[in-house]
């Protein structure tokens, strides 16, 4: 056996533990599904390396994450893949060797500690080695046999178990485990081309941005500030909002552009009730030369319907108009509690809260437009010198580039 009692610790425990890794819809992918698969062990493999030097594979529909010396942090390592798209679930198993003595040695060593406190099991067993003497039913009896005599006070349920205990007799060895994680979901990051994400400081930019990470786009950013109206802790808002998003989309490029003059201008010329909606026209046009710029195939904002007066939908309709690319709005048929739910999940809600001015917040008209018309917009926008305005700005882009750790690549 190459890989039992390879590390120290695991000598003194008596077993190996293993992280697996269940596939979601990459599974679906017919013809496509070796770049899928592909796509998520390379990046399965970059997430791994502050954690240590582990041996990861794919077999059978799972990634296989084996230690491979004292050092490696298996508890750091199965919290990262629970934050890997393309994962639907993740546990840790002991592994041994494929013949029923050593798997109910295994389940009498491994289990007590695994389902303590837990009232009832069922013990599910799988076989893909059809050679394997004793078929699933046969092992689960078996099994089951033992942790009834090893855990005091558990009973069986098949129905509805408080744990389901696995075990999964594969090609080269056995595994057990008990319970199993729900991984991150989607597909693999990268797999569906790049987003540029209007990211500002609130809640549910975010948000939108780590569900279109979810669904396998690789996350660019694009922040407006409006500097001195916004702060420098504005920004830093912001920079830390990006790399919270890193734990889950790696590595994203956070683009800033410069609103200043294009507000004071706004505010000097235009009429008070459509400042904001100007103000987002800019923003889209300068957000579509970015992703035209940075290769990105889509626009992505947290715009939630009738949320506020600029996303009602006449007000979308203006602002979609003004661009030529498609523009995802993941958040829009989401309740503010849902969005908030969701950014905790993705851990940027308290940084979120964060009490800094945004500069969609300076200059804000008391009767702002609810129900535009895109010619009023334009005539209003036309009081404007828009083309020198719109270079002007986007010439002030600097970028910064936020990584899930120092070093990703
Ligand atoms: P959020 O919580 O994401 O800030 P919001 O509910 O405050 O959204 P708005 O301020 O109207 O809504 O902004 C709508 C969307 O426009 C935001 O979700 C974001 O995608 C984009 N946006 C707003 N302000 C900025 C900014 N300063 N920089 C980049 N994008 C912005
Ligand atoms: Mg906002």
């Amino acid at each position: 056996m190459d890989f039992l009692s390879f590390t120290e610790a695991n000598k003194e425990k008596k077993y190996d533990e293993v992280i697996l890794c269940k596939f979601g819809e990459v599974v679906l992918k017919g013809a496509n599904r070796q770049n899928f698969e592909s796509g998520l062990l390379k990046e399965m493999r970059r997430r791994a390396s502050p954690h240590g030097t582990f041996k990861i594979y794919v077999k059978q529909s799972t990634i296989y994450i084996e230690p491979q010396d004292d050092e490696c942090d298996i508890d750091g390592m199965y919290a990262t893949a629970k934050k890997v798209f393309g994962i639907v679930g993740v546990n840790r198993a002991a592994v041994c060797e494929k013949n029923m003595e050593s798997i109910s040695e295994m389940a009498r060593i491994y289990l007590p500690e695994k389902l303590r406190g837990k009232r009832t099991f069922k013990v599910d067993a799988k076989r893909s080695d059809k050679k394997f003497p004793l078929k699933s039913p046969d092992i689960s009896r078996e099994i089951g046999g033992v942790i009834l005599s090893t855990v005091r006070g558990i009973k069986v349920d098949v129905h509805n178990p408080d744990v389901t205990v696995t075990v999964e007799v594969r090609d080269d060895h056995a595994y057990i485990r008990a319970g199993q994680e729900p991984g991150a979901g989607g597909l693999p990051l990268r797999s569906a081309g790049r987003g540029l994400l209007l990211l500002s400081g609130g809640i549910d930019s975010p948000v939108a941005g780590c569900m279109m990470a979810k669904r396998g786009m690789e996350i660019e950013a694009l922040h407006f500030e409006s500097f001195p109206y916004t702060s420098e802790r504005a920004r830093e808002k912001v920079m830390k909002l990006a790399e919270e998003m890193c734990e889950y989309c790696a590595k994203i490029h956070v683009h800033v552009i410069s609103l200043t003059h294009v507000q004071e201008e706004i505010r000097d010329r235009c009429s008070e009730d459509y400042f904001t909606l100007i103000l987002r026209v800019f923003m889209m046009r300068l957000a579509e030369r970015c992703a035209r710029d940075y290769k990105c195939g889509a626009l992505i904002t947290g715009e939630s319907l009738g949320q506020v007066a600029s996303q009602t939908l006449s007000a979308i309709g203006v602002t979609d108009s003004v661009v030529n690319i498609p523009v995802f709005r993941p958040c829009i048929g989401l309740d503010k509690t849902e969005i908030i739910d969701t950014a905790r999940h993705y851990g940027t809600f308290e940084t979120s809260i964060l009490p800094f001015e945004d500069c969609c917040t300076v200059f804000t008209p008391r009767h702002p437009k609810t129900q535009p018309k895109i010619d009023d917009v334009m005539a209003e926008i036309a009081k404007l010198d828009f083309d020198a305005l719109f270079e002007e700005a986007y010439a002030s882009m600097y970028t910064e580039t936020k990584m899930v750790y120092e070093n990703y690549r």
